[in-house]
């Protein structure tokens, strides 16, 4: 099945979520169209990793349906051929930059290819060294992690993610972790991603990074969207008085 290109590369319908007795998502109903940067905002515990984590399928949901690049995930999927399918399409960039410690740069760069991909060691090494230098750490490929700063790491963990060639990227508040002074490199590296015309999902606290990249800002709150919309809409008129709320608290 081919998909056309103005199809969603992400659809969720009537999405519901529970931890026990904790709803965490209400009936999410989202389209992301290929080549779309979309930024979720929200409040601690509104439910802004549980969104992302299961549009990947690191968490089930209990009702609703979500589809990536055509491949469908069910309520209480266990693991399926769909959902191999999503994790080998879409990269995800953590708070944490979950790097290998044992592992050279350049080796967990080229570690998902190799193994997930089948590539071998030529190509990956080929493809790892161009991603490196395009996030600008092309001089740390032989060092650990450890060696790195955050920002580096992070940087890293980007290039990981790209090496796998996703379709669509997930960001859970990448720069969260990092020291100030290294959040603007590795907000760069993600403008430029973007700019490029990757479809991104970028769960952030980064107001003025959202404004300026995004196509389309969503607020949730409690685990409902509750507005979305354009950044200037969203930042500027926010139509909701959670929005209003939530926003006076963080602008
Ligand atoms: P956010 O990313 O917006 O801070 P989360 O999606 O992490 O919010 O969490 C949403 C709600 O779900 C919170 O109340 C959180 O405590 C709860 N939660 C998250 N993960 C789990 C889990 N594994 N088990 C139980 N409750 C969880
Ligand atoms: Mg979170």
């Amino acid at each position: 099945m081919t998909a056309s290109t103005s199809d969603p590369i992400v659809r969720m319908e009537r999405v519901n979520k529970h931890f026990g007795d904790l709803h965490v998502l209400k009936d999410i109903k989202l389209a992301i169209k290929p080549g779309e940067v979309v930024v979720v905002i929200g409040a601690s515990g509104s439910g802004k990793s549980t969104l992302i984590r299961c549009i990947n399928g690191l968490e089930e949901f209990q009702q609703g349906h979500i589809e990536v690049d055509g491949n469908e995930l069910v309520p209480d999927g266990k693991s399926s051929k769909a959902l191999q399918r999503i994790r080998t399409e879409v990269g995800m960039v953590f708070q944490q930059f979950n790097l290998f410690p044992h592992l050279s740069v350049l080796d967990n760069v080229t570690l998902a290819p190799m193994k997930v991909r089948g590539w071998n060691r030529a190509d990956a090494t080929e493809t790892a060294e161009r991603l490196l230098n395009r996030v600008g750490i092309s001089d740390q490929a032989s060092k650990y992690p450890s060696q790195l700063s955050g920002g580096q790491q992070q940087r890293v963990a980007l290039a990981r993610a790209l090496a796998m060639e996703p379709r669509l990227m997930l960001f859970d508040e990448p720069t969260s972790a990092l020291d100030p002074e290294m959040i603007g490199e590795v907000l760069d590296a993600m403008r430029e991603l973007a700019r490029e015309g990757m479809t991104m999902i970028i769960v952030t606290h980064e107001m003025g990074f959202a404004r300026e990249v995004a196509d389309r800002v969503i607020f949730i709150d409690r685990g409902e969207i509750v507005e979305e919309g354009p950044p200037q809409q969203v930042f500027d008129s926010p139509r909701n008085e959670r929005t209003q709320s939530f926003l006076s608290r963080v602008l």
